[in-house]
């Protein structure tokens, strides 16, 4: 855990200097099997719930390999419709509802 703060604390720092504001979110930590990770033209993707996400770091620890991703990639349900968007969407899919702040 104390591994995993420092790398988020890295990240984020590392990302503010490169992006500014957009990128002050915090990344989530998800555990994966090996073969849920690809890497595709110099960046990592994980398989989120069937979906396949970009993740902005891989490791390990004791418990097995972890994938930092930024939420921001991550499905999300509209909570007017309930429909389930992709992490690619920014706005709901089905009625077109702006995705909500963290
Ligand atoms: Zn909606």
């Amino acid at each position: 855990m104390k591994t995993f703060l420092l790398t988020a604390l890295f990240l984020t720092a590392s990302l503010s200097s490169l992006l500014g504001d957009e990128s002050k979110r915090d990344c989530e930590k998800f555990y994966v099997d090996s073969r849920d990770v690809a890497i595709e033209n110099d960046q990592i993707y994980v398989r989120l719930d069937q979906v396949w996400v970009p993740a902005l770091s891989i490791s390990t620890d004791a418990t097995g390999i972890y994938a930092s991703v930024d939420p921001w990639h991550i499905r999300w349900i509209c909570p007017r419709c309930t429909y389930n968007n992709s992490g690619e969407d920014s706005n709901c899919y089905k009625c077109g509802l702006a995705r909500p702040k963290r």
